[in-house]
C-alpha cells in the first residue's frame, strides 16, 4: 500500500551539532569539513525506497542557535518526524538535545516519529557523554566508550525515541536513520 509521501521532518539541535552535514550527506552523499553555519532554516528533498513505496522526504534543517530559537515551532508543529542530533564529543550538545526533546513533547504533534542521532561517532576518541555524567564509574575514556552509548540509549527509550549514532563523515547510519523513520511512520 502507498504510503507515507512527503513526509514532512525536521532536523533540531545545538549548533555545530552535525544536522547539516547529516542533510548533505543524505540528500547528496556529501562531507565538507567547514560546513557554513546555518541562517533560519534551509529546506532539503530527497526520495528513497522504503518497501514497495517511494517515500519522498521534505527536510527542514534549523539553525540551533538560541536567537532562532523562537522559529522553531514553525519548523516542528506540522512535522511527521524529528530527529534531534546532538555531538557524541560534546556533553552540552547532549543537555540541549534533551531540552529539545522536552519541547516535542509539550509542543510537538503527539504522534510525532523522533529519532536520537548521536553524531561525530568518527571521533571515537572525543567521546565525553556519559564519562563524565557517572562519576562512580572509572573515568576510562576508551576508544569505544560503551558507558556513553549506553546513556543515550537508555534516555530514547525512556522517553520513546529510537537512537543511532551516525557520522555524516564516513555516512555510517546516516541513510539507516532517516530508513527507519519511514518504516516507523508507515507502521503508524
Ligand atoms: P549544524 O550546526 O548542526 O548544522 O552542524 P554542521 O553540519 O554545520 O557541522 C558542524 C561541524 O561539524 C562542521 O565543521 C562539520 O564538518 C563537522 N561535522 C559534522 N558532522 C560530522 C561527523 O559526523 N564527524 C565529524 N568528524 N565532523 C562532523
Ligand atoms: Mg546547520
Amino acid at each position: 500500500r502507498p504510503c507515507c509521501h512527503d513526509i514532512l521532518r525536521v532536523l533540531l539541535g545545538d549548533v555545530g551539532a552535525g544536522k547539516s552535514s547529516l542533510v548533505l550527506r543524505f540528500v547528496k552523499g556529501q562531507f565538507v569539513e567547514f560546513q557554513e553555519s546555518t541562517i533560519g532554516a534551509a529546506f532539503f528533498s530527497q526520495t528513497l525506497a522504503v518497501n514497495d513505496a517511494t517515500v519522498k522526504f521534505e527536510i527542514w534543517d534549523t539553525a540551533g542557535q538560541e536567537r532562532y530559537h523562537s522559529l522553531a515551532p514553525m519548523y516542528y508543529r506540522g512535522a511527521a518526524a524529528a530527529i534531534i542530533v546532538y555531538d557524541i564529543s560534546n556533553q552540552a550538545s547532549f543537555e540541549r538535545a534533551k531540552k529539545w526533546v522536552q519541547e516535542l513533547q509539550a509542543q510537538g504533534n503527539p504522534n510525532m516519529v523522533m529519532a536520537l542521532a548521536g553524531n561525530k561517532a568518527d571521533l571515537l576518541d572525543a567521546r565525553k557523554v556519559a564519562a563524565e555524567a557517572s562519576s562512580s564509574f572509572p573515568a576510562i575514556v576508551t576508544r569505544r566508550n560503551v558507558r556513553q552509548w549506553h546513556e543515550a540509549q537508555v534516555y530514547a527509550q525512556e522517553n520513546g525515541l529510537f537512537f543511532m549514532e551516525t557520522s555524516a563523515k564516513t555516512a555510517t547510519n546516516v541513510n539507516d536513520i532517516f530508513y527507519e523513520i519511514a518504516k516507523r511512520l508507515s507502521q503508524v
